[in-house]
């Protein structure tokens, strides 16, 4: 089937109280004991056979992937779409991204063949009620991107038991310790972190070996790329990610979730 047909736009009207309360104790000790058991089963496995056995292990359940068809989007997306083109890719829309990466996406989606694309959007009447003359961007950004971001993708989650993840541990300090299984407590879903020992040289090596199109942005001096009213081009010497809420304390993507909102992690990505 091609992209197009499996796309599905979700409409959400939901607020941001009605997050789930997430899992009990006794839940959330059970599902660590799985994860635990998933990282001692593929410790120092490769990438691809996490992947593999994400997808297909009955302890890791039902499982989609979430990409923002970022600046390194592409390297994770062709080692799913190795294992299986039929998983669930999310995308976020928050209508507020660059041109180029609605582009960029469709031309993925399409090359890799991806079968199950979601294209995923809060719904225009929501963002009417909390976020009429679009000012949330200036004004609020955490609130902006729970809007944009978190909850219109804890939605499409639902009934996910967890999401592959592109983060890996040379992002930032938070994910120095990052494992390829780790359990999100807010909400009960398992976090799969492929790449999680991949090196920036990993990733490009990859990406050049496997012939895979570049974000049309990064060859203008975007390494790091979201919405675009929240990106700017980084300068030679500056950390990657730097241009991402430049001059702002916000430090975080937005979708690693709570019940009080976005989760700091101190990660751009
Ligand atoms: S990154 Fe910026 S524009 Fe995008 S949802 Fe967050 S605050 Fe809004």
């Amino acid at each position: 089937m091609p992209p197009s047909e499996g796309v599905s736009l979700l409409p959400w009207a939901q607020a941001e109280e009605d997050i789930p309360s997430g899992p009990d104790p006794k839940q959330l000790a059970d599902l660590q004991a799985r994860v635990d058991a998933l990282n001692t089963r593929y410790r120092h496995h490769s990438a691809t056979a996490v992947l593999e056995g994400a997808l297909r292990d009955p302890e890791a359940g039902d499982i989609a992937m979430v990409s923002s068809f970022g600046a390194e989007s592409v390297a994770l997306l062709h080692l799913v779409a190795m294992v299986d083109r039929s998983v669930p890719v999310l995308f976020i829309d928050t209508l507020l991204l660059f041109a180029e990466t609605l582009t960029y996406q469709q031309e993925i989606a399409e090359r890799l063949n991806l079968s199950d694309m979601h294209i995923i959007r809060a719904s225009d009447e929501v963002i009417n009620q909390r976020d009429p003359y679009g000012a949330l961007k200036f004004t609020n950004q955490d609130a902006c991107c729970l809007l944009r971001k978190t909850e219109p993708l804890n939605q499409a989650l639902d009934g996910f038991d967890g999401w592959i993840t592109g983060r890996k541990r040379f992002q930032s300090g938070s994910r120095a310790a990052l494992e390829f299984f780790e359990l999100e407590a807010e909400t009960g879903r398992i976090k799969v972190n492929p790449l999680a020992h991949w090196a920036p040289e990993d990733v490009r090596a990859y990406m050049d070996e496997n012939r895979l199109p570049r974000h049309p942005l990064v060859a203008q001096g975007y390494p790091s790329i979201g919405c675009a009213p929240c990106t700017t081009k980084v300068a030679e010497g500056e950390d990657p990610r730097s241009g991402r809420w430049r001059g702002q304390q916000k430090e975080e993507c937005g979708i690693h979730f709570g019940k009080d909102g976005p989760i700091r992690t101190g990660a751009k990505t």
